[in-house]
């Protein structure tokens, strides 16, 4: 399914439900399932294992996370899906500077479902990096998460998305005008006087140029 595909009918949930309810839950997880499938290319088999992935909601203000299962393989990988009371929550996602975008410091007040999709994908992506055995693991990163957050967020609410703000570069910082690195006279100390400390000088400029140097003789 195409991404722009994915549509979601923000209308319909303003005002926002307070409740989570089965059907809202499964809505969610549709959602959130169609965008991965669609961002990852995933095969049928591969969705359904992802889909096998249990998902525990809570109504709280801690933080959502993906357990990878434990090492004893009794338990499998699961979603612990955190999301606060009320019909709206306040949407923040990492700050990752390759992303250039954040929400600002409070965060963007989104309706539940927003919130809860946005959350789950970020989650589903913990899933798809883990692998579960059928895909390709890849590295454990919060910029492809926090990526795939902001990407579903654009493509069914452009009013929070362009609430996002750009971050700034930044600062350069500035080469420290310390000592160097390498002193001629403490070169020196180790060899004999007069014992190829001259070449031995040489060599070092050659290998590490003349910014770390210092001929202090
Ligand atoms: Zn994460």
């Amino acid at each position: 399914m195409a991404l722009n595909a994915i549509q979601m009918d923000l209308a319909r949930v303003h005002p926002s439900p307070t409740r989570l309810t089965l059907a809202l839950r499964r809505t969610i997880v549709n959602e959130a399932m169609a965008f991965i499938t669609a961002t990852y290319n995933l095969t049928p088999y591969q969705r359904e294992t992802l889909a096998t992935v249990p998902i525990q909601w809570k109504r709280c203000r801690r933080a959502s996370r993906f357990e990878r299962g434990g090492s004893h393989r009794l338990i499998g990988p699961r979603i612990r899906l955190c999301v606060p009371t009320g019909k709206t929550a306040s949407w923040t996602v990492y700050s990752r500077r390759r992303i250039g975008l954040s929400p600002p410091p409070q965060g963007i007040q989104v309706p539940i479902r927003l919130f809860a999709t946005a959350v789950l994908i970020h989650e589903l992506t913990h899933a798809v990096q883990d692998g579960l055995g059928v895909m390709p693991s890849r590295c454990m990163s919060e910029v492809e998460t926090t990526r795939n957050e902001i990407t579903y967020v654009r493509s069914v609410s452009p009013e929070v998305f362009s609430q996002l703000q750009v971050m700034k570069a930044k600062p350069r910082r500035k080469r420290r005008k310390t000592a160097p690195l390498i002193d001629r006279q403490d070169l020196g100390v180790f060899m004999p006087r007069g014992c190829g400390l001259e070449s031995l000088w040489r060599s070092v400029r050659q290998l590490f140029g003349e910014r770390y140097m210092r001929n202090g003789a």
